[in-house]
């Protein structure tokens, strides 16, 4: 079965209503109901035609002209399967039927996970999927621009350890280690500050570590720089969130220059490219609790003559 056999039959096994927890214009948590058009329903489905769908190619039995469907803003047409055909199958059609009676609701405006029912994800959802994918078969998508149709471009996936994900159009093999260890360094990053545009650019800014010790610039670089310019690392950015700055400072081996920090405060679990990576590490507080308090609390006395 293709990509949009499953995304349609997730749809059909999925219980109603199907929500989408989002947020409002002032970032309130809000729910939103997905309602999608059964293509059965269209009213130039044609029950009797039988042949090959022309946008995936597989055979069908009932289809909608794509006349029906395609309008004057379709440019898709080189990415059929089945250019000779007419019709397009109920899964396909699936995906790119809009509801203009409610909100103009359509799969093309979401970010998704199909297994055995159709998971409907923000951001933070598509981020966990990522780290822990479902059993396969599933489809993964994330959709930017929310205009473009992207199932039918998505791929199905068969292994939980490397796998595909569409980000807009663009098919992207997934390790899911990887993706996991490239998340993590950028919420790290997020959490001491950084945007998402300093991120992608690899832009490291003075006024953001200048409370860390010197070699802080040497560890960031360095995570950032084995990272960065990967199609993987576009959507490990686009999904990250964001860690406590307690714990970023911890994954990312930062030490403040003077204030001491709080004791063995790193509540993250997560193993650290740079505590792997980095010899000098020792002297954080991440995961060496005995031998960092002192020195944090020697350097906090060192600032008290000066008042
Ligand atoms: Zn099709």
């Amino acid at each position: 079965m293709g990509a949009t056999g499953i995304i349609y039959k997730a749809w059909q096994n999925t219980p109603r209503p199907i929500i989408y927890n989002t947020a409002d214009g002032k970032g309130n948590p809000i729910k939103t109901e997905c309602k999608f058009l059964d293509p059965l329903g269209h009213p130039k489905y044609d029950a009797k035609w039988h042949g090959n769908c022309l946008i995936c190619g597989a055979e069908s039995q009932g289809g909608i002209p794509y006349k029906a469907l395609l309008g004057s803003s379709y440019t898709d047409w080189s990415r059929h399967k089945c250019p000779e055909s007419d019709h397009i199958c109920p899964a396909c059609a699936f995906t790119m039927m809009l509801n203009t009676a409610s909100h103009r609701c359509c799969l093309f405006r979401y970010s998704f996970v199909a297994d055995k029912q159709l998971h409907i994800c923000n951001r933070k959802e598509m981020r966990d999927y990522l780290i822990n994918p479902p059993e396969p078969p599933f489809v993964m998508a994330v959709a930017v621009s929310q205009k473009k149709h992207i199932a039918f471009k998505s791929m199905v996936s068969y292994d939980r350890e490397n796998f595909f994900c569409n980000l807009e159009e663009e098919q992207i093999q997934v390790n899911r280690q990887e993706a996991k260890d490239i998340i993590s360094v950028c919420e790290a990053l997020r959490g001491i500050g950084f945007t998402k545009d300093e991120i992608s650019a690899g832009r490291i800014r003075f006024d953001k570590i200048k409370k860390f010790k010197l070699d802080a610039y040497d560890k960031i670089n360095h995570l950032l720089r084995s990272i960065i310019g990967t199609r993987l690392f576009a959507l490990c950015l686009f999904v990250a969130q964001k860690m406590s700055e307690e714990d970023a400072i911890c994954f990312l081996g930062l030490t403040l220059k003077t204030v001491p920090l709080p004791q063995g405060h790193c509540s993250s679990t997560r193993h650290t490219k740079a505590a792997m990576s980095k010899e000098d590490h020792l002297d954080t507080i991440c995961g060496n609790k005995s031998s960092v308090s002192p020195a944090g609390q020697q350097n906090g006395q060192m600032t008290f003559p000066t008042f």
